[in-house]
């Protein structure tokens, strides 16, 4: 993909969401700023309230009153966290977006590195954490058997140790703002979209203040809608069981011929028949359930409306000289 990186002059669009983050919000803007500052780049913050119940949106809208460059999106209930992300990239304008959450777990310091990465000609530069400071071991184990699961389930690469923590330039941006799927796993539907795509080490600190919003149960959920966004391979067990029960049911028939021709009076008469007949159907319904569910995943892939192909150029003559454009979406 080509993009505007190696203008001078460029806009960096920075995307927070914030769920009762008061307590560490001018902090945040401040540091952001500081960035954005070193960085010499104009720039606009979008501070995306998501339904908190503290003073969140008072000291949103106060930093605003302060500053032009903040702008604040007000939801009117909490919708989560990825959907909270996604109300801010549909109004973000800048050449670059960055995503980053509002407690100072992702160091905004990184954002330079991102810049530097997306200059350099990356379409999306992505925090990697190196290491995770403040965080439980359950909370670290459950998360790298996640991303195991994750990646032995689905095709796409989708790296591990991320979060949202990223910079996309503004045509993955686009892209992105194209699929409304509801269940959203963003880091994965922008691994989904490919480009150039490097790695940002990092850090992660502890929060700044507030707890975390993620307990255990919505982590889950959490996983579960990656797993499914990204995979009918659980549609598709049903099927390799179902033949796994019929072949067994096989094999076990062959068996008892064999064993009756030996010693005709091994078996209580008509019982290996009864239990064979009865598992043997248990795999063909289990066969058409997978059959159904083979079908509920092409339509639930339909469902998602995923752009089919995405173009990097169009390569063409203009004036004699090979040269690449790029085209509209469709
Ligand atoms: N967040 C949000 N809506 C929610 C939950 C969280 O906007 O329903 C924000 C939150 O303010 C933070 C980011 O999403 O900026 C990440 O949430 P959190 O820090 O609670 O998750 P963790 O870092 O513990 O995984
Ligand atoms: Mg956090």
């Amino acid at each position: 993909m080509s993009h505007a990186a190696n203008l001078t002059t460029y806009q960096l669009a920075i995307v927070a969401p914030c769920y009762n983050e008061a307590g560490g919000l001018p902090e945040f803007v401040r540091r952001v700023k500081a960035v954005c500052a070193q960085l010499g780049c104009a720039h606009e913050i979008i501070l995306v309230n998501d339904g908190s119940r503290d003073g969140t949106l008072a000291v949103a809208l106060d930093l605003a009153s302060r500053d032009p460059v903040i702008r604040v999106v007000n939801l009117l209930r909490n919708f989560g966290h990825q959907a909270a992300v996604t109300a801010g990239l549909d109004l973000a304008e800048g050449e670059a977006v960055v995503l980053i959450d509002s407690d100072l777990q992702d160091p905004p310091e990184v954002i330079a590195e991102m810049v530097a990465a997306w200059r350099a000609g990356a379409d999306v530069a992505y925090g990697q954490r190196r290491s995770r400071e403040g965080e439980t071991a359950f909370k670290l184990f459950t998360a790298k058997l996640f991303y195991r699961l994750l990646r032995g389930l689905t095709k796409s690469e989708i790296p591990a140790d991320t979060g949202d923590f990223r910079l996309m330039d503004r045509r993955v941006v686009d892209v992105l703002r194209s699929m409304r799927e509801p269940h959203r796993f963003i880091r994965g539907m922008v691994s989904w979209v490919g480009g150039k795509q490097v790695a940002v080490p990092y850090d992660r600190k502890p929060r700044f203040a507030g707890e975390t919003k993620y307990p255990f149960g919505k982590m889950f959920a959490f996983a579960v809608d990656a797993i499914t966004s990204f995979s009918i391979v659980p549609l598709r067990l049903v099927t390799w069981l179902a033949l796994t029960v019929i072949a067994l049911t096989v094999v076990a028939g062959v068996g008892v011929v064999v064993v009756k021709l030996f010693n005709p009076h091994y078996f209580i008469p008509g019982y290996p028949s009864i239990i064979i007949t009865i598992v043997f159907f248990g795999g063909v319904q289990l066969l058409a359930l997978g059959i159904i569910g083979e079908y509920l995943g092409r339509m639930y892939e339909a469902s998602k409306a995923r752009p089919l192909y995405i173009v990097e150029q169009v390569y063409a003559q203009h004036d004699g000289r090979l040269t690449g454009r790029p085209a509209a979406q469709p």
